[in-house]
Parts: structure tokens; C-alpha cells; sequence
């Protein structure tokens, strides 16, 4: 099934941390290396840990019918629940709630407001009714929660995960910049982090948390629980367009396809959704529900690559990359002079790739920072991330238009674009008479380069 998935178009796998045990994810991370070598595909692994989980105490088999308008109790602990009380795993849960705060269980299929607060319960209304089952997720407004991300389990689940070597690692519920460094302190270097998004602080803390961050997901499932739900798109379109600015690669999830887990076909709203993605700008769109338990992963992975490179042929990126380099012109943000350099070549890089019309874009990158720089442009010829770490090329497949390959290390400027032309040239991405351009940071590891300062057209003979 996974070489399958990767002929459709998977270029990275999420292993959700919330469900199962580390051994069976420790089993699906091999299984996706082998099924990537034998596809002769880089493919990314990213574990995504559960962050802080409230659920309720079990409640009855077949479950329990709560009525819209009905009032049900609310108590701390983990005995059974049925349709007029539910225990809630969490010890402070009546110093947390106060009257009004929403509380919904699952994936939001049901909500309640609380009515009141007594000292040893609280009240609240049922707004939209159905069937809770076994033991549902409790989500609390995260204003009034006391639990922060990551937990003393993510930071375990973390360590371990790294040792394993898995490319990026995501981090649920943040709400400031410290939770994804208190994660970077455990992981290092040893895997990329990504920052989900489904919180009104995170919100708030927007930028500070996408500069720590090396990606960025919209998590828009818990999001529409957090926020309004109706604030959803325009919170898409704000998260993407500040990603795309910084040069973070972003991730669009869940529900994209969510018919699907049960439909042969998307519905016409779902396919518009995963295209307007793509228009908004999003270098990744997420399956979650669909592959992990739907009964057609593979037809949903082509569906959505079909939508996808649809709307690609559609979009116009054009007066996106007018405003970055003027935006980029006009930022308050610090910016190191390593920065400075890279944003200023690759802007130049970008401008001379349109003026000159050329038929590929070659990036030489050691850590991906330069396949980066230049993809936020979303320039029209195709992208070449080229690089002498494995990782780093499985890396660059969440990366907006990158195409990644492994190639060698070069001693000189000269025969590093030499090779990256010769590469293309056997890609089949540049023949005779095409002109290329080349984008490096120089390969002198003694001049310590932080930053993407080679810039060179080619003329391919
Ligand atoms: C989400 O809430 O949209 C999300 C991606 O998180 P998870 O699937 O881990 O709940």
C-alpha cells in the first residue's frame, strides 16, 4: 500500500503520535523507508506529537445520546459517563471553567456551553447533540487551560523519535514561540519542527512562532474548535501568506477530502477546497482520516494530486513575488546580514529566472535553505533542490515546486554548477540551447557561508 501511495504522489508520510503505541509507529517509519528506496522516491517522515489530550470517562457501550437543549454534569475524573453526567480527565477542570466556555468533544460533532460552575460539578447545555462513544477527546477553550504543550509525553515520544530519524517533527496545540524551543532543546538538529496552528494564542504569536519554527501547519480541525469556525478560510489565508513571506513552508489540513473515508469521489466543495489551497499559496495539503482508515487511501492520494497540479497549471504567483520584494525591502523584522544576502539573491534569482525564461531553476543546498529562499518567489520553471545529505533531500519534498535529488560533494563553486547543469541535462529538465539558472550557497566549508550567495545563468550546449 505505501509504494502505492508514493506512486500517487505522497512525499510525506505523518505518523500521528496520538494514536497507538511507539512501537508500531517505530514499524511504519521502516516500512516507509523501504517502500521510498524501492520507489526510488524521497519521501519525508513527520511524527506529530499529541500535545496535551483531555478525554472524558468511558462512556457506555453503544454509547450515550445527548439530546441538544439537555443540561449534563461535569466532574473532574475518570469514571464512567453516560447522557446526564461526564467525567472529565482533568483534575482542575472547575478551577478552569467558568460560565459560557464551550466545550466539545471529538472531532466537534458534539458542543455544550456551560451554565455554571458549583464547587463540585458544572452545568452545561447541549448545543449540538449526538453520540458520544467510548471515551471522546474533551476540548476546553485553550484561554482557560491550564495544561501547556509539549508535555513531559511529547518531550519522551520526541527523543524518541529522533533517535529513530524522522525529518520533521510537529508540535500540537502551541501557543508561543518557548513550546517549540522547549522541543528543539530535546531534538536539536536531529529533525525539523513544525508548528501547528489550532490555538487563539498561537494566533496572537503568529510571527514569533513562525521564526522559531521550520514549517508550519494549519491545523484546522482543533482551529475551527478554538476560533469561530466561520473564521477558518480567512485564518488560512493569513497563516499561508505570512509562511510564504518567511520562506516556511506551510501545510493546509485536514477534511480536504474528508468524503472520502467512505465516497469513491470528492465532492465538488472538497475539490474547490484543495484547489483554493494551492491558490492561497500552501507548499503541502494534508490527508489525515482518508488514508490512515478510508477505504480507497490510493484513489484519494490521486484525487488530490490531480486537484492539486490543476490548480498549479492555474495559478498565477506572479504579483506575490512583485509585493516580497518590495515587503522584503520594507521589514522591521531583525534580519541577519547572512539573511540579508540570501533574501537579496534570491529575489535577484527569481527576476532574472522570469526576464531571462529560463527552463529550470537548479538549487545546490546543504540544508534546504536555498530551495527555500527561492521557492516562496513560486517561480514558473521548475525547481531542482540538489544536495549531498539524504535527509536533507527527503526534507525538501515539503518544499513548494521543489524537485529533490542526491547528488555529491563538490570542492569549487565551478564544478558544483557543472554537475547540477549535467544533472538537470539527465533529469531531462535542460537540453541544448536552454538556458538554466544555478542557485548555491558556495560549497567553502571553511568560509562558514550562512548564506545563498552564488547566483548564475547558463547557457547549456
Ligand atoms: C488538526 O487539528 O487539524 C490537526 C491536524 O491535528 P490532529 O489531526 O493531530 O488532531
Amino acid at each position: 500500500m505505501l509504494r502505492k501511495l508514493i506512486d500517487a504522489g505522497l512525499d510525506v508520510v505523518r505518523l500521528n503520535l496520538s494514536h497507538g503505541e511507539l512501537d508500531e509507529h517505530l514499524g511504519k517509519l521502516a516500512n516507509v523507508r523501504t517502500a521510498a528506496a524501492e520507489c526510488n522516491r524521497p519521501v519525508a517522515v513527520l511524527a506529530d506529537l499529541p500535545g496535551p489530550k483531555i478525554r472524558s470517562g468511558r462512556f457506555p457501550e453503544g454509547g450515550a445520546l445527548l439530546e441538544p437543549g439537555a443540561l449534563i454534569e461535569l466532574r473532574p475524573g475518570d469514571e464512567p459517563s453516560d447522557e446526564k453526567l461526564m467525567y472529565v480527565q482533568y483534575d482542575t477542570l472547575l478551577d478552569d471553567l467558568r460560565s459560557g466556555a464551550r466545550v466539545v468533544l471529538g472531532d466537534g460533532a458534539i458542543s455544550m456551553t456551560v451554565t455554571e460552575v458549583a464547587d463540585d460539578h458544572a452545568t452545561a447545555r447541549i448545543e449540538t447533540g449526538g453520540r458520544a462513544n467510548g471515551q471522546p477527546g474533551v476540548n476546553l477553550q485553550s484561554d482557560m487551560l491550564r495544561l501547556t504543550t509539549p508535555t513531559e509525553e511529547d518531550l519522551v515520544l520526541a527523543e524518541a523519535m529522533a533517535t529513530a530519524g524522522v525529518e520533521y517533527m510537529a508540535v500540537s496545540f502551541v501557543r508561543e514561540a518557548v513550546d517549540i524551543e522547549r522541543v528543539r532543546d530535546v531534538v536539536g538538529d536531529r529533525a525539523q519542527l513544525v508548528a501547528k496552528i489550532e490555538t487563539q494564542a498561537s494566533l496572537d504569536n503568529l510571527e514569533s512562532i513562525i521564526t522559531v519554527s521550520d514549517a508550519v501547519m494549519v491545523a484546522r480541525g482543533d482551529l475551527g474548535i478554538d476560533c469561530p469556525i466561520e473564521d477558518v478560510p480567512h485564518l488560512q489565508k493569513r497563516i499561508i501568506r505570512e509562511c510564504v513571506a518567511s520562506g516556511t513552508p506551510v501545510i493546509t489540513a485536514t477534511q480536504m477530502l474528508e468524503s472520502m473515508i467512505s465516497a469513491s469521489t470528492p465532492t465538488r466543495a472538497e475539490v474547490s477546497d484543495v484547489a483554493n489551497a494551492v491558490f492561497d499559496g500552501t507548499d503541502a495539503v494534508m490527508l489525515s482520516g482518508e488514508t490512515a482508515i478510508g477505504r480507497d487511501p490510493v484513489g484519494v492520494v490521486q484525487a488530490m494530486s490531480a486537484i492539486a497540479e490543476r490548480a498549479e497549471s492555474e495559478a498565477s504567483y506572479r504579483q506575490w513575488a512583485n509585493r516580497l520584494g518590495r515587503m522584503q525591502l520594507d521589514t522591521d523584522r531583525a534580519v541577519t546580514p547572512g539573511e540579508k544576502i540570501t533574501m537579496a539573491l534570491s529575489h535577484a534569482a527569481w527576476q532574472a529566472a522570469t526576464d531571462a525564461d529560463v527552463s529550470a531553476i537548479l538549487c545546490c543546498t546543504r540544508t534546504g535553505r536555498t530551495a527555500r529562499a527561492i521557492s516562496r518567489f513560486r517561480p514558473e520553471a521548475r525547481m531542482i533542490g540538489l544536495s549531498p545529505d539524504p535527509r536533507m533531500v527527503r526534507n525538501m519534498s515539503l518544499t513548494w515546486g521543489v524537485e529533490p535529488v542526491e547528488v555529491e560533494t563538490y570542492a569549487s563553486t565551478d564544478e558544483m554548477v557543472w554537475f547540477a547543469v549535467k544533472t538537470a541535462v539527465e533529469m531531462g529538465v535542460a537540453k541544448s540551447g536552454d538556458i538554466v539558472l544555478v542557485l548555491a550557497g558556495a560549497p567553502d566549508v571553511d568560509r562558514n557561508i550562512t548564506a545563498t550567495d552564488v547566483l548564475r545563468l547558463v547557457r547549456v550546449d
